[in-house]
């Protein structure tokens, strides 16, 4: 127990001290940004920690604020700046992320993944209460380090943040787990192939906000992020924002857009709430995409699948069997298992209807447990399945087709003891393939019939008519 707390407790330092450095980098590379005089063209620190402790809240310990206060003041420290404007710096940005940390707290996990419109909602709201919170000291620190007024210095760091909130929070929120059991390589196969079209779209894009300039050229991108949004997925779309959002910023310093005014509004307020605004768009977009796609997939899963063992439904299995049969080489084999679950209607009487559905789903789960990927499995209804296995001769499947009556008898007997219930298998082959599956299943019900006559839990095969 106390070797638990100790390891914890090691941990959450390790993570706090890296929180420190990765906001001493971060104010760097802002700090990098910063024209003589002003405040930083691009400031990633504050909407970087805020991302993070939206993502993981478990990282907000009383450690990691100490270690971020350090890396703010350090950062301003050792690159030159006096103690009291550190102190004023930090003090304004720190205030903003403890505010929106505890804005997003209302805020469900779900949300915080972005997962719906409603989550774009909140992500605006909460991110405009942690960019005013900034200004309310951001604008003393104007009037005290740069003799500027409240109101100008509020406007200047409320819009500054949001920017950055809009440009950077999305991202870390929506960023690709790094767990090995959350990827998908082939998702990301398919995410990667589509992010093509919008990529070159979007350096097209940038490249004419350069050549073009102007105040319209901050939406030159649009199309580009909007066609992100249609075809990648939420991350994907916000990284785009990210890159487009940031070039117009520095666009924007460099006097390319003809909007840059001397001092401390090198980009002015106007066009940083603009860019600010404009980046909901996209990221609107894939979110409600998200949105419908997952409810699609939902839809379709219902429609195609047994919702109590995950088996295929028997109009999808003729479907997809049908297919697959087409599709073969000619001349290879295909067989059919017919399995019916032996006396189940006494599990049923004796057990409860509860206990036959949960017979019902370990059932499915062993037949799984034995099949390839190229295997069709579904459930005809009750408790009666069947198999499709493709470039599989009559003997091939007769083993497949023992090996999961063996492993049901041995988990029947040894969860349900003598109640549980044993496996009548059928085994029907076509050797050339060139039987249709209706024959088949017709062909596998006659050799499961058989089973059942030879005092069930056992396997019948036999070769199906062309
Ligand atoms: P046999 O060995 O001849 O196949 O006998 P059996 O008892 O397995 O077959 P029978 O057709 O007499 O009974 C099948 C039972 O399956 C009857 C029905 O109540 C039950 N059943 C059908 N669908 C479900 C279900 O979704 N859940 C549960 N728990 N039982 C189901
Ligand atoms: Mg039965
Ligand atoms: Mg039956």
């Amino acid at each position: 127990m106390f070797a638990v707390e100790k390891s914890t407790s090691t941990a959450a330092l390790r993570h706090s001290l890296l929180i420190g450095v990765i906001v001493f980098v971060a104010c760097l590379v802002g700090i990098l940004s910063r024209l003589p005089g002003t405040l930083a063209v691009f400031w990633p620190t504050n909407a970087l920690l805020l991302g993070l402790l939206v993502r993981a809240p478990r990282l907000a310990t009383v450690p990691m604020w100490v270690c971020a206060v350090g890396g703010y003041l350090a950062a301003d420290l050792v690159t030159g700046a006096s103690f009291e404007s550190a102190l004023w710096l930090g003090a304004s940005n720190m205030i903003g992320v403890v505010g929106g940390f505890y804005a997003f707290r209302w805020v469900g996990m779900e949300d915080r993944q972005l997962s719906s419109i409603r989550s774009v909602v909140y992500l605006v709201s909460m991110t405009m209460v942690a960019a005013a919170i900034t200004g309310c000291v951001g604008g003393a620190a104007n009037v005290v380090l740069f003799g500027g007024t409240w109101s100008a210095g509020w406007i200047l760091w409320f819009s500054g943040n949001l920017v950055n909130y809009m440009t950077i929070v999305p991202l870390v929120l929506t960023f690709p787990s790094l767990r090995q059991e959350d990827r998908d390589p082939e998702a990301s196969a398919r995410i990667l192939g589509l992010s093509v079209i919008p990529a070159v779209l979007l350096g097209v894009c940038i490249l004419l906000e350069w050549v073009i300039g102007g105040a319209g050229a901050i939406a030159f991108a649009m199309p580009a992020l909007v066609t992100a949004a249609l075809l990648t997925n939420v991350f994907v779309t916000s990284l785009m924002t990210a890159i487009s959002t940031v070039c117009t910023l520095v666009l924007t310093a460099d006097g390319h857009l003809g909007t840059a005014v001397e001092g401390l509004s090198a980009v002015s307020a106007s066009v940083r709430i603009g860019l600010a605004l404009l980046a909901t768009a996209p990221i609107a977009v894939a979110c409600v995409i998200y949105e419908r796609r997952r409810a699609l997939d939902a839809l379709t899963e219902a429609v195609m699948l047994d919702d109590l063992t995950g088996a295929l439904r028997r109009d999808e299995f003729m479907r997809k069997s049908t297919d697959a049969i087409e599709s073969l080489q000619s001349g290879l084999p295909v067989s059919v298992l017919m399995m019916d679950l032996d006396h189940f209607k006494k599990v049923n009487d004796t057990l409860g209807h509860r206990t036959g559905d949960t017979v019902l789903v370990a059932f499915a789960d062993q037949v799984r447990r034995h099949l390839d990927h190229t295997a069709l499995f579904a459930r005809l209804g009750g408790e009666e399945f069947v198999v499709l296995l493709i470039d599989t001769d009559l003997d091939e499947a007769t083993r497949t087709a023992e090996i999961i009556r063996e492993a049901q008898q041995e988990q029947s007997m040894t969860t349900l003891g003598e109640l549980g219930p044993t496996v009548s298998i059928g085994v029907a082959c076509s050797p050339n393939g060139d039987a249709d599956v209706a024959g088949m299943i017709d062909c596998a019900d006659e050799a499961l019939y058989l089973a059942k006559k030879f005092d069930r839990n056992c396997t019948v095969s036999l070769t199906a008519r062309s």
